[in-house]
């Protein structure tokens, strides 16, 4: 009898978390998905779910535990700009804390390849000053200067894989995510990244009425559809390479843009409010995946616009479902 592969998903009660424990459970793998939490939106298709705080040793013990192969670590205490630029110190412990315990948890339990989630929040501040951002490789996280908080905790993550690698030869995949969007995320709350956001708020407008824009949406990004993440997981979870690579698209866009593209979608004509208070991150960000091409032979595929269009889609219904959509008439017309 052929025994099935068996991975651990930490973080499998978030975003990415449960699309890859669902594209595992489809590949055939045995899947235990773990999370301080359970999916918010749909019930996880793994094999086993367990709520442990994986702050604690005794927890990342238990979840590494009964011949554990692969482990894919996404847990995160995370948000979008608002959230990580106000949390610093809880979201530092709080990563600090699982990446290093899970890191010697997997050890000890004898995981056979362990995969980080790091982010493009590690890249230098001084490198992403422009809109027309030079895209990022690889090497531009040094000399470091990385997000406050979020991105040292990240950066530093990276750094502890090598020497587990080096001190133990305990065998680890670095991936820097750029941006990953699409359905059963969170889209409001304060934890919600750009693309969800702004379809939560052209959903909420009235057609002809305004929507707030953080900073003077100048600022510049990549985005990824999460399928295409799950994809990328999956190749660098099985080649050789153990040095970080990026995973996001290099198709570079302006937040006013992604508004505007999402106004199209949702068949609106929207005035933007720019709010100059609020945090922007940095000016811009894109991602450079000539090491992604040459390493995993693949790239992301799925344009902005399919994307983009199933994520609206999807909150659009969950708004409606909840009954807080406005009403179908304009706001002109409802004058
Ligand atoms: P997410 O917030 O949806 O998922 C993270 C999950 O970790 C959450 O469900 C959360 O409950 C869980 N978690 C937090 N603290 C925990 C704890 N103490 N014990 C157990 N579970 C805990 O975020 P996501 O978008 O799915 O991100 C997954 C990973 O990818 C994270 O490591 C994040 O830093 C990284 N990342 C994501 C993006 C992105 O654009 N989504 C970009 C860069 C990096």
């Amino acid at each position: 009898m052929i025994m099935r592969k068996r991975v651990l998903v930490t973080g499998a009660g978030g975003f990415i978390g449960h699309h890859l424990v669902k594209r595992l459970k489809a590949e055939g793998y045995w899947v235990r998905g773990v999370d301080i939490k359970q999916p918010e939106y749909e019930e996880s298709d793994g094999d086993e779910f367990e709520v442990l705080d994986l702050r604690t040793f005794d927890n990342c013990m238990a979840a590494t535990r009964g011949g554990i192969d692969q482990v894919y670590n996404l847990a995160a205490d995370m948000g979008g700009i608002g959230y990580i630029t106000a949390s610093r110190a809880d979201i530092s412990r709080n990563n600090i804390l699982i990446n290093a315990q899970m890191l010697e948890a997997s050890r000890l339990n004898a995981v056979s390849r362990f995969l980080f989630s790091s982010s493009a929040c590690v890249y230098a501040q001084y490198k992403q000053r422009l809109p027309e951002v030079t895209p990022l490789r690889e090497e531009d996280a040094y000399p470091a200067d990385p997000e406050a908080g979020y991105g040292w905790e990240k950066l530093f993550t990276e750094e502890l894989c090598r020497y587990y690698w080096q001190d133990h030869h305990f065998d680890t995949r670095i991936v820097r995510f750029h941006n990953v969007y699409g359905p059963l995320g969170t889209y409001e709350g304060g934890k919600e990244k750009a693309p969800a956001a702004i379809s939560r708020k052209v959903a909420l407008a009235w057609d002809g009425g305004d929507i707030d824009i953080w900073g003077d949406g100048e600022q510049t990004r990549s985005f990824m559809f999460v399928t295409d993440c799950v994809e990328g997981l999956l190749r660098l979870m099985a080649s050789d390479y153990r040095e970080p690579l990026n995973l996001g698209t290099d198709r570079l866009i302006s937040i006013n843009d992604l508004v505007d593209l999402v106004s199209t979608i949702a068949a609106k004509q929207l005035t933007k409010r720019h709010d100059l208070t609020k945090p922007q991150g940095v000016r811009g960000r894109n991602s450079d995946n000539s090491r992604l091409r040459q390493i995993l032979e693949w790239e992301p595929s799925v344009s902005l616009e399919e994307g983009l269009t199933v994520t609206y889609r999807w909150i659009e219904n969950e708004l409606r479902y909840a009954g807080r959509l406005p009403h179908t008439l304009s706001a002109r017309s409802a004058d």
